[in-house]
């Protein structure tokens, strides 16, 4: 785009979004990125839209000027995905489409526009009773819209499993700058292909989620948590399948390793929190009882119990902490000139046993320092590992362990993306290993499968360029 048709571009944003059009230099660098380390560019803009028909503006502007969109809801993101690639690149940021429309609490749904925080809709969801059980550990900050987008799961992951499993329908502005609405507000819905599901984990390469009719679960009437301890890993996994064997489906099944915990100020052990499995009024002690015995028969300790959701949210405060004591490890060692990598593989519950004792090993194998926490209920495993960016052999060494960890995932029956997406850091993991390995090598099949949807949807290629297979 020429200098002179990016001040018309700007001009004509201007007219649309008024002082909710942003170009000052400082305010494109807190857009020019995601949670990840991932290095974007400077946007040309940021604009906030309020209505859907102002996305439709951005949209036909779009495609008039051709300049690109990348969607945001908070960049809370880790893979890289909300992270500008192109300098011609308008930011829609939907953080003022933050509404909750309405609220059934007999259909078990609500309908929100995508900028609300989930902690927000979950503390009104509470006075009903009701719960959108998908809430990532940021989920203070993260967003509907950024969840759905990224198919993201979260610390109710290890009984409600991620967002593709609680999404009715979707309202979306696509690349031609229409608007299609899709699913239903029933749980059964069978009308063609599943379109909703489509945008699940799209990562804002489809179209911009305008609003979403989320499937609502009713709050436990009684509740039990324990946080637990242990002198290593291995106790740790196998207790967790000692519950998984005793048919106890928790909520919440999470654990932080004893390099993590010694940065969150606990003592230098492997931590793990069980919250929010079934029960009735009256069952509690009974599956209290239960639980003690799993965590004692693997030799460990119980250090916490709450009976309401409310006391056990305290108890996993040091979890929720988990990626700000992987930043105080990367930035505490080399400043800012740190790069920190953080996996997310899952495996099935069966191999993690396996999968602990291997991402161990191969922390050593590479010599490169390692933490590791995650949704263990789900088999969802976050290692962590950091580098001096100007130190290309660190770098190599955790570029080396961060696909060798994909190729273990992927030799466990397991996948390379659990929950954060693929975005920039996972695209060569994707074609090369998950997708070819399933395809005995030809990862093009599915790849060009993709890419034939990202062009019905997006024809003139608007959305996040640079993103999952671009
Ligand atoms: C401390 C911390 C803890 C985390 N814990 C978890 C966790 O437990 N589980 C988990 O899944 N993730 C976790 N994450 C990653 C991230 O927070 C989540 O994936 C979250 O869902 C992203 O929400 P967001 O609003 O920040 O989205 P963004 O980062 O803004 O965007 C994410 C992706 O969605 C697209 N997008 C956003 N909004 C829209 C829209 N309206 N329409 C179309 N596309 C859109 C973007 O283009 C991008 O590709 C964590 C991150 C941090 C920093």
């Amino acid at each position: 785009m020429s200098q002179g048709r990016g001040g018309d571009v700007i001009r004509e944003l201007e007219a649309v979004f008024k002082d909710r059009l942003f170009t000052e230099p400082h305010i494109l660098a807190l857009y020019s990125h995601d949670a990840s380390s991932e290095v974007g560019v400077k946007p040309m803009a940021v604009v906030q839209p309020v209505s859907v028909d102002e996305v439709v503006k951005v949209v036909k502007l779009a495609i008039d000027h051709g300049f690109k969109i990348v969607p945001v809801g908070s960049s809370t993101s880790l893979s890289g995905n909300a992270t500008p690639k192109l300098e011609n690149t308008v930011i829609v940021s939907l953080e003022r489409m933050n509404s909750i429309i309405e609220v059934s609490d007999i259909d078990w749904y609500a309908r929100v526009q995508p900028g609300i925080k989930v902690d927000e809709l979950n503390l009104e969801l509470m006075g009903y009773g009701l719960q959108w059980p998908v809430d990532p550990a940021s989920s203070k900050t993260a967003t509907v819209g950024g969840v759905i987008s990224n198919g993201g799961g979260g610390m109710r992951g290890a009984k409600y499993g991620p967002a593709s499993h609680w999404v009715l329908g979707l309202e979306a502005v696509i690349g031609t700058g229409d608007v299609v609405r899709v699913g239903c507000r029933t749980v059964k819905c069978r009308e063609g292909y599943n379109l909703v599901q489509l945008f699940i984990g799209s990562e804002g390469t489809l179209g911009v989620i305008t609003e979403a009719t989320l499937r609502l679960a009713p709050l436990p009437e009684s509740f039990v948590g324990i946080m637990a301890r242990f002198g290593n890993a291995e106790s740790l996994v196998n207790a967790v399948i000692k519950v998984r064997r005793d048919r106890l489906w928790p909520m919440v099944t999470e654990f932080v390793d004893d390099k993590t915990a010694q940065l969150l100020s606990l003592e230098p052990r492997y931590y793990l929190w069980i919250g929010g499995v079934d029960t009735y009024a009256g069952s509690e002690q009974g599956v209290l009882t239960k639980l003690s015995n799993a965590i004692a028969l693997n030799g460990g300790e119980i250090i916490g119990k709450a009976l309401t959701w409310q006391d056990f949210s305290k108890l996993l405060e040091p979890r929720k902490m988990l990626y700000s004591a992987q930043l105080k490890a990367a930035f505490g060692d080399y400043g800012m000139d740190a790069f920190l990598l953080i996996e997310d593989i899952a495996v099935p519950m069966s191999k993690l046993p396996e999968a602990v004792r291997e991402l161990q090993e191969l922390s050593k194998k590479h010599g490169v320092k390692m933490m590791l926490g995650g949704h263990i209920g789900d088999g969802n495993l976050h290692p962590a590992v950091w580098a001096r960016r100007s130190d290309k052999d660190e770098v190599e060494r955790i570029m080396r362990f961060f696909e060798d960890v994909g190729s273990l995932a992927i030799r466990l029956n397991g996948t390379v993306s659990a929950e954060h997406g693929i975005g920039t850091q996972k695209k060569e993991l994707l074609k090369g290993g998950a997708i070819g390995s399933r395809n005995n090598g030809r990862s093009d099949l599915v790849i060009e499968l993709m890419r034939n949807i990202k062009r019905a949807f997006d024809p003139y290629g608007i959305f996040n360029p640079g993103k999952i297979f671009d």
